[in-house]
């Protein structure tokens, strides 16, 4: 079976003036979501018709200035794609847009869960073969035929809204979709759990309005955008050729987004629904303080495992009363550990990633802070250098509780094989990773300092990693199980 290509993703779309290129804004928000991918890039746009840049690498290394020319437009649709298992094809990069019978460019952010069935039957049955294994492509078709139903000649929100209600009764999963509609105008949608971002800004210039849909909050930042606000779960947004944003709720389903963006995916300079990500991963610290003191253990300094770990490992040493310390030096040159094929490249790549700083640990009890413990990879060589360094003992915590689960929407994590907290008690993981103890955030205290963070007491998260409760509800152990095949055929190659 082929894998969809399903991935993490970052997103732009912008509706400037008439006239006006946008391309400077969609580039300057594609670099602030770089960290939510860095294994493809592209931008189409639309001026009389549209114009696509899409290669594989670093937004830097894919748009040189030889393309500004050619990507003309007041609309606009960009992406940044994250790295699964495996290698990803050039094939699959977003955004991806049709000509006819409607112009259409869309990109998104999360996964289909039926890509397979709909792939077999709703296409298979009329007899369209997919040109990718992006599950974007589904999204795309199912959206596009409806609007080319439409009744009129003219394109209007209640097309719009009519294709998005269909994208939702057909296509399953977590999806945020952003993109343009030739000539028209500009849309976006929120996955119906909203368990993907997805936020909506503006600005004014001489020339008028310019409107931005993105991923995070940081990418409005930095293009110098006002944040207006966030989509609600299963809502539409539509901006026509009045220029007037209008809103729809199109979806009924509660409103679920990831917990794990908080932890570890989102920039800590974002705001998610509201929510600074820095003050989450502050709780995040300060709750797992908590739990530390109730161990009885003693450490003589807190060290993060850069960059994620960072915030949170400084609400821990304020509240323990012992120094934070820089024990790793990250360069930030090396890709991320995460993404090399196999365990054995994995492991070696760690230590040219992460390099120690010997006076830190040298006859210090270190207690060393991760985000999340996943294979234990990283936790297994961090402590074996704290060691080496002379530290006398070494306690590993997540500020995540252990992550159990794969994740169905779209934060490539591992199979449920590889995690290593699977079917382990905690005195095991401390032992496999060769820690002294190891101490995990428990999922209350988890939703109770991103609650606190936000102010709003009722919100619940989608947790799936977690609990194995997959919000949207039809995630079935078929699924469970072509992912880990997916992944495992993937891993090996
Ligand atoms: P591992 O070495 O497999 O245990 O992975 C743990 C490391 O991966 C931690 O340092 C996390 O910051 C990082 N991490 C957690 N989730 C992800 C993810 N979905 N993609 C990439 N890195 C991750």
């Amino acid at each position: 079976m082929v894998s969809s290509a399903a991935h993490m993703c970052g997103f732009i779309s912008i509706f400037g003036p008439d006239q006006q290129d946008v391309l400077q804004d969609v580039l300057a928000g594609l670099l602030a979501i770089q960290h939510r991918g860095q294994d493809a890039a592209g931008v189409v746009t639309y001026r009389e018709k549209f114009q696509a840049k899409k290669g594989l690498g670093l937004v830097r290394d894919v748009f040189e200035e030889k393309h500004f020319g050619r990507l003309k437009g007041h609309l606009a649709v960009g992406h940044v794609r994250y790295p699964t298992v495996g290698l990803g094809e050039d094939t699959d990069v977003q955004p991806f847009w049709i000509d006819y019978p409607i112009g259409v460019a869309m990109a998104h952010n999360g996964n289909v869960t039926n890509f397979h069935e709909l792939k077999r039957n709703y296409f298979g049955e009329r007899h369209v073969k997919l040109a990718s294994n992006c599950d974007l492509e589904v999204v795309l078709y199912v959206f596009a035929d409806c609007l080319a139903r439409r009744p009129g000649t003219a394109i209007t929100a209640e097309d719009l809204q009519a294709a998005t209600r269909e994208v939702f009764a057909r296509v399953k999963g977590a999806y945020s979709v952003a993109g343009v509609i030739a000539g028209v105008g500009m849309y976006a949608f929120r996955d119906p759990y909203g368990i993907k971002p997805c936020i909506f800004g503006r600005k004014r210039t001489e020339q008028g309005w310019w409107y931005a849909v993105a991923s995070e909050s940081v990418v409005l930042d930095v293009a110098g955008y006002e944040i207006v606000r966030d989509l609600k779960a299963g809502e539409l947004l539509w901006i026509g050729q009045d220029r007037e944003p209008r809103f729809f709720q199109v979806g009924t389903s509660p409103h679920r987004p990831c917990i794990f963006e908080y932890i570890y995916f989102a920039r800590p300079d974002s705001f998610l629904d509201g929510v600074s990500v820095y003050g989450a991963r502050l709780d995040l610290g300060a709750a797992l303080a908590k739990q530390w003191q109730a161990t009885g253990l003693v450490a003589d300094v807190v060290i993060p495992v850069p960059e994620s770990a960072r915030t949170a490992a400084q609400t821990m040493a304020d509240h323990l009363g012992i120094p934070y310390r820089e024990g790793f030096v990250k360069n930030r040159y090396v890709g991320r550990t995460f993404i090399m094929p196999n365990d054995k490249q994995r492991r070696e790549s760690i230590r040219q990633k992460l390099n120690p700083i010997k006076a830190e640990f040298e006859g210090k009890r270190v207690l060393i802070l991760d985000d999340s413990i996943v294979r234990g990879n990283t936790s297994r060589q961090l402590v074996k250098i704290a060691r080496q360094m002379g530290a006398t003992k070494v306690y590993l915590a997540s500020y995540s509780p252990p992550l159990l689960y794969p994740c169905l929407y779209g934060i490539d994590m591992s199979t449920k094989r590889e995690f290593i907290a699977r079917g382990r008690t905690h005195e095991e993981i401390a032992r496999e990773l060769g820690a002294d103890h190891v101490l995990y955030q428990t999922i209350p205290d988890m939703v109770e300092a991103v609650r606190t963070a936000a102010g709003k007491a009722g919100i619940e998260f989608c947790k799936a990693c977690f609990e194995g409760v997959y919000p949207t509800g039809d995630i079935t152990e078929q699924m469970l199980t072509d992912i880990e095949t997916d992944r495992m055929a993937a891993s090996k190659t």
